[in-house]
């Protein structure tokens, strides 16, 4: 399905075969003898050929195409080096360019595997994770010299759209929004998303990643954005969506603090267990392996704001980490 959501830029939507996000929004933008096309998809058959038929359907000159990724999740760069037209760029921000040379070179698994056993995992959860992992099985292969990292403030220019980069870490740790000032267009990525909020993970290397997030939030809530076009689903009004994502965090981040208030000394496995999902299972138990690593990472996230700001604060016992309230020394690094 092709769409003209602004004068020479095109959504085509690219199925997410057995996916909760369903739908990726990939964008064309039509430029002069050139085209940029934004994310596309995972690595897969289903994709490719949705891909494919928009981009046909569109009489894109993929000889001379651009490809940009919004951040290095597999669902917006998967398939980057097979779109890119033969000398021309694929764009990514730095941060997140180097993120993936670590995955592929197997440093940030190894990192994660020690990070989730003592975070309550047993060893054998967390490799059948790593190996059935879906959004892992159709990322990108390799980083091939077509890649080129972009910075904060960068400046592409596509037909009569400049786009500028604005880094906002936290979905991921180089997550990219690109602002078109002169029409007030904004392509959120998953930065902003208007049907379902963005999942906040831990990140290696970043030591609070819910924080950069809302930090992130707050420095693009005033931009007068008159259409976001989203990595996913529908659009909506930006301002009061960005609002609405901030109160939802208050509540996770208040909600997480009671259950260690109450019940101090839990890993994160066991205070994820005890948050609410919006999840079709009846317990946490039940919850599949694959869906308990997606929550665990999201509790993190939220764990490691709250003992920034010295709400919770965690402690070393039993080879686990432990929460606990308080004002007192944190033992994590
Ligand atoms: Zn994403």
């Amino acid at each position: 399905m092709v769409e003209e959501v602004a004068r020479g830029i095109y959504r085509i939507g690219v199925v997410l075969p057995n996916n909760p996000l369903k739908e990726l929004n990939s964008y064309y933008i039509r430029g002069e003898g050139s085209g940029l096309l934004i994310d596309t998809g995972f690595r897969c058959p289903e994709c490719q050929e949705a891909l494919e038929a928009g981009l046909a359907e569109l009489g894109a000159d993929r000889a001379h195409m651009d490809v940009l990724a919004t951040h290095v999740h597999s669902d917006h760069s998967g398939m980057a080096d097979l779109f890119v037209g033969k000398d021309r760029c694929i764009y990514m921000s730095g941060i997140d360019l180097a993120h993936e040379r670590q995955v592929l070179n197997g440093e940030i698994y190894s990192q994660l595997r020690e990070r989730y056993i003592k975070e309550g995992f047993a060893p054998g959860e967390v490799d059948y994770i790593q190996t059935h992992n879906p959004a892992r099985m159709m990322a990108l292969p390799e980083v091939t010299d077509a890649f080129q990292g972009v910075e904060d403030g960068q400046v592409l220019t596509v037909g009569e759209y400049r786009l500028q980069a604005i880094l906002v870490p936290g979905h991921t740790p180089g997550n990219l929004m690109l602002w078109a000032e002169e029409q007030g267009i904004m392509f959120t990525g998953d930065h902003v998303l208007f049907d379902i909020t963005p999942n906040i993970t831990s990140w290696t290397g970043m030591r609070d990643a819910l924080g950069s997030y809302l930090e992130n939030l707050e420095r693009v809530r005033e931009y007068p954005v008159r259409l976001a076009l989203p990595g996913h689903r529908h659009t909506g009004d930006y301002r009061a969506r960005v609002e609405a994502i901030q109160r939802h965090h208050a509540a996770r981040l208040a909600d997480a603090l009671r259950i260690v208030e109450a019940a101090p000394g839990l890993t994160a496995y066991e205070i994820a267990g005890r948050m609410s999902w919006n999840i079709r299972a009846r317990s946490w138990d039940e919850f599949p392996l694959v869906q308990k690593w997606f929550a665990v990472g999201e509790c993190i996230s939220h764990l490691d704001h709250l003992r920034r700001r010295h709400l919770v604060r965690s402690e070393f016992t039993a080879e686990k980490w432990r929460y606990w309230p308080g004002e007192a020394q944190d033992a994590k690094a």
